[in-house]
């Protein structure tokens, strides 16, 4: 491939993928968006700081994870081979871990003494409050007071493994009020503190650095079809709240031109209306925690909460490389109903004995949708990014069924 086509040039010396990323934060916070930048680069080459990830991957949380041939979902849709990367195997349960070691690596490689973060449904909270433990630093999670009310067991997890949780009271009182929150405290203690974020946004070098941590997925999957099929897959699928699974799968295939790659956003109760999380697929280009991206919001500018049936999906923004692969149209972006999740996570649940996150079910909704006209030879890869212990209580609801 030509250097100049590659799909992987992203993002450039200022963090822009295109138009979108950047860094747009208080100047307070520039010297040590830099120093971490400068310090993410020495990581990203650094023999010993990689091979103590390696072994933690491995070790810790698990790795690598099974890419497996999901044989009785397969006949049952009469369709291409399906097969599941299932990083639902990991160590607390999704892809997150992968970020959250990397960086509480890079923070104490850096001298910082503190890890904050900031988590909406609280998954991303459990993985930074388990390596915090792990490395016996002490974690402050901010997190809405709505979310902390509808989060339970994951906030008494994350007690548990001794963080403090800090209620953000504050607009509505949910994600986008806690990143603030998470902000406001690192320009305050710029010096001792790590910002541990969660998904591929936030201001750069973030997206790039939460991308190559979550490559581990994409790099493992294509090591074990080239070995399992002979040859590389015909179609990759992932679901999107920030966007960090996804890329991670996506990026080591962008160059890979046969492959057909696509992302789910979360069309919660459809996208005419604010009820789903689109932003890709029904939201407008905007600023948020620190970088140029697409944004659901009103006329006004002002952040749209949005809906979704799965809260790790549920998150304004989207990673702005995902933007800029939208409108290269390298990759393409669906939206996905909730009923259509809640169905797909009842057929592969039944089907293949694996209990999906509602998340990952959008990706393997999607899949459903197109199976009719795909052809039996093609291979499709779909990213079980997490499994499905936590939505249990949320598909008895959905379901009118009691526990
Ligand atoms: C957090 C989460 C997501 C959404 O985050 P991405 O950054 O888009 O990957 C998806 N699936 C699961 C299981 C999660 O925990």
């Amino acid at each position: 491939m030509n250097k100049l086509n590659s799909h992987k040039l992203g993002p450039d010396q200022n963090g822009r993928f295109g138009i979108f990323g950047g860094r747009f934060v208080a100047e307070t916070l520039m010297p040590l968006i830099l120093d971490l930048e400068k310090s993410y680069l020495e990581a990203k080459n650094d023999d010993s700081f990689q091979s103590e990830l390696s072994y933690l991957n491995k070790y810790y949380t698990g790795r690598p994870s099974p890419l497996y041939f999901a044989e009785r979902l397969t006949n049952h849709l009469k369709t291409a081979k399906i097969y599941f990367k299932r990083d639902e195997l990991n160590h607390t349960g999704s892809h997150k871990i992968n970020n959250c070691l990397g960086q509480i690596l890079l923070a104490k490689k850096m001298g910082k003494t503190r890890i904050i973060a900031e988590t909406g449904a609280g998954q991303h909270g459990v993985a930074v409050a388990t390596v915090s433990a792990r490395f016996g630093l002490p974690c402050v999670i901010y997190m809405g007071a709505k979310d902390i009310e509808r989060q339970k067991p994951n906030v008494f997890r994350m007690k548990l493994l001794g963080a403090e949780v800090v209620p953000v009271n504050a607009g509505n009182s949910t994600l986008k009020d806690a990143m603030n929150e998470a902000l406001r405290d690192w320009v305050a203690n710029v010096n001792d503190t790590f910002y541990i974020i969660g998904t591929v946004a936030g201001p750069h070098p973030y997206p790039e650095m939460v991308r190559d941590f979550q490559s581990i997925i994409g790099k493992e999957t294509k090591e074990q079809i080239l070995d399992q099929e002979g040859r590389l897959p015909d179609h990759l699928i992932a679901c999107i709240g920030g966007g960090s699974n996804a890329m991670g799968l996506f990026y080591p295939f962008l160059d890979d031109m046969s492959v057909k790659i696509t992302g789910i956003e979360a069309g919660g109760m459809g996208l005419q209306g604010n009820k789903h999380c689109a932003s890709l697929s029904a939201g407008r280009p905007g600023v948020l925690h620190g970088n140029r991206t697409y944004l659901l919001q009103d006329d006004d500018g002002q952040i749209i909460e949005g809906h979704s049936i799965s809260a790790g999906l549920d998150y304004p923004g989207i990673g702005p490389e995902h933007a800029w692969l939208k409108e290269s149209g390298r990759v393409e972006y669906v939206a996905i109903t909730d009923n259509e999740a809640v169905d797909a996570f009842k057929v592969c649940t039944k089907t293949e004995g694996i209990i999906p996150a509602l998340e990952p079910s959008h990706a393997i909704a999607h899949l459903i949708n197109i199976a009719p006209n795909l052809p039996k030879n093609d291979v499709v890869i779909v990213n079980l990014c997490g499994r499905g212990d936590k939505d249990i209580f949320t598909i008895a609801e959905h379901l009118n069924m009691e526990i």
